[in-house]
């Protein structure tokens, strides 16, 4: 199991007002899978996914990944926002190295074999994402969808056990929106990434994940878990182009 979240409760205190955003919420992602998280605005999906990400505190319940207990964030986790949140003065190629040079300026006493290792990794993001020619690009001469594809490359760099997503589509058109859950599913297959997506796109819960959370109205409390039946079926749907075929 790689991800287990355990009776999280969520209070924000603003001046002498209480909202409760989450009540007793627990659930798992298994490794490799994809998870969808579905639920009216306001039910609190993103202070969930803020949770899981160590962004934000529970007021109780607790958040372990492979067992291990987490407080705060960390390289583990790697987290897409619908903004993108790009750093604007640094290229495509700079940005998905971003996570790297941060984790080695925490640690110098790494072989530069290792980082030669990451360096290449990156090159490899830059390709299956479709932005080996954008490289030396900056975020504002780029689309909203190859934004995201950057953004999603990013949240990969560190090679994280869990890639968490909010709403990360939309924002996009409909057609770019195809294009890049399509992205997803074959980072699925060929990355094998374990996902938690946040939408209130039914649709895209459903063709994306293995499993749906439906979460109620607030307080946010988990209503129910479909399991998505024959999840590989719609893999049978996508062009796999030669570069896609080159992957595997
Ligand atoms: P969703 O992502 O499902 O639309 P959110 O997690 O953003 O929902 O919000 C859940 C509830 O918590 C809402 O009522 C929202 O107003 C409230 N909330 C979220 N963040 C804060 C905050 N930082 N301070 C106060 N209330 C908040
Ligand atoms: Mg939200």
């Amino acid at each position: 199991m790689a991800l287990e979240l355990s009776h999280i409760t969520k209070t924000f205190r603003t001046g002498a007002s209480e909202v409760c955003a989450l009540e007793d919420c627990s659930f798992t992602v298994n490794d490799g899978e994809f998870v969808s998280l579905i639920g009216p605005s306001g039910c609190g999906k993103s202070t969930l996914l803020y949770i899981a990400a160590g962004l934000e505190e529970a007021t109780s319940g607790t958040v372990m990944l492979d067992d291990r207990a987490l407080r705060g964030p960390g390289k583990e986790r790697g987290m897409v926002f619908q903004n993108y949140t790009l750093y604007p003065w640094l290229t495509v190629e700079q940005n998905i190295k971003f996570p790297f040079r941060l984790k080695a300026n925490m640690d110098y006493a790494r072989p530069n074999a290792v980082i030669m290792g990451e360096i290449e990794y990156a090159g490899h993001l830059l390709e299956i994402m479709g932005l080996a020619q954008f490289r030396n690009r900056y975020p504002r001469e780029l689309s909203g969808g190859m934004k995201q594809r950057v953004a999603i490359a990013r949240a990969l760099t560190n090679k994280p056990r869990i890639l968490l997503m909010d709403e990360p589509f939309g924002a996009l058109d409909a057609q770019t929106r195809e294009e890049l859950q399509e992205l997803m599913l074959l980072l699925g297959l060929y990355e094998k990434t374990t996902t938690l997506l946040v939408t209130h796109d039914i649709e895209e819960a459903i063709y994306l994940a293995d499993r749906v959370i439906v979460l109620s109205a607030r307080p946010g409390r988990i209503l129910e878990e479909i399991i998505v039946p024959f999840p590989k079926d719609r893999l049978l749907d996508i062009k796999l182009t030669p570069e896609f075929l080159a992957l595997k």
